[in-house]
């Protein structure tokens, strides 16, 4: 995700999100089930279990043999800006905000990378925000959650990178000048096509002012990462039980995730859809951060009709923390129905 206006980063100290939590975040899931009837309580995350789960910092399950633990981030209150949906006004957002139990003086923006222990390695799926350089003063606690979770970053083998926007990479890296490597003994690999976008020393005279910085910053990012840094295509395994899923059109090389044990099936979907109470309740509806809406829609919509048809579980980066539930048909959209 990126956008005009997404927040620099400040101390990444998280300040003030147990307050959030309690106060507005959570309300209980019986009282939304009164409020809302029983759909209502498929977008919500109203358990105590969630709520346990964010303060921890992180959530540990299975996929079969694999292990998964999913890392609080943090959170952006994104003001809401007649911009953001393309598609659908500032009250229109606040409606279906308020219809799954999210307060709605602003957006939620959580945060969610995971490591998953498969086939003997390590892996990261995502880095986060990189401790305050991007996602507003609430996000950057990342690292906190990875030690807590019992996690040394030097034991990190793979980096997976699901696209180049600034609260998915900037946890590769300390911030200039001083530019050290986050997860020194990690082999990064990143989709060939957003690497390919992104390093074109053409790009930046191309883009909007608002997003150069964030061009300039890859730039100067993975040439010091270069002997690290693998470009993959197609849908190979990357890594015993974890294969690449094309899913463009958020970015250019936007890919999700195919982690596998068995029977059991995790599909990790980056920002195929955003917030869930927005972009899977209704998938038509046009993100200004998704580079080209029309197939990140189509994408989206053959994401989530596969996850239903297949019953696979879904883990999505900005979905309420743990971010890991499954997905249902309501109506002309979808419900995530966290587990
Ligand atoms: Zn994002």
């Amino acid at each position: 995700m990126e956008v005009v206006g997404f927040p620099k980063g400040t101390n990444g100290k998280g300040v003030g999100m147990y307050e959030i939590t309690r106060r507005d975040f959570i309300i209980s899931s019986a009282a939304a089930a009164a409020v809302l009837g029983l759909n209502g309580r498929l977008v919500f995350i109203g358990t105590a279990h969630a709520q346990k789960a964010m303060e921890q910092g992180f959530h540990r399950y299975k996929v079969g043999a694999i292990e998964v633990t999913a890392l609080f981030d943090g959170i952006w209150e994104k003001p809401h800006d007649p911009g953001f949906i393309k598609n659908a006004t500032v009250d229109e957002t606040k409606a279906a905000l308020g219809a799954a139990g999210l307060p709605t003086d602003f957006v939620l923006v959580p945060f969610t990378p995971n490591v998953v222990r498969a086939g003997g390695r390590i892996v990261l799926v995502d880095t986060g925000t990189g401790g305050g350089q991007t996602g507003g003063p609430k996000a950057g606690i990342m690292m906190k959650h990875l030690a807590a979770a019992g996690i040394d970053a030097g034991a990190v083998n793979v980096i997976l990178i699901s696209h180049f926007h600034p609260d998915h990479i900037y946890g590769l890296m300390t911030k200039a000048p001083e530019n050290k490597a986050v997860f020194p003994n990690a082999e990064i690999l990143v989709p060939a096509a957003e690497y390919k976008f992104w390093m074109d020393p053409a790009l930046i005279e191309k883009l909007p002012e608002a997003r150069r910085p964030l061009a300039k910053r890859i730039q100067e990012m993975f040439p010091l990462m270069k002997d690290k840094v693998r470009q993959f295509e197609g849908d190979k395994e990357l890594v015993p039980g974890i294969r690449p899923i094309e899913a463009h059109g958020h970015s250019p090389g936007h890919t999700a995730f195919h982690v596998s044990s068995g029977k059991d099936q995790l599909i990790v979907l980056g920002d195929t859809s955003h917030i869930p109470a927005l972009f899977v309740r209704n998938p038509g509806w046009h993100a200004a951060f998704d580079q080209d809406a029309t197939v990140a829609e189509a994408t989206r919509r053959k994401l989530l009709d596969r996850v239903v048809a297949d019953q696979i579980m879904v883990t999505g980066y900005h979905f309420p923390f743990p971010a890991v539930g499954s997905i249902a048909k309501d109506g002309k959209g979808y419900a995530f129905k966290p587990v």
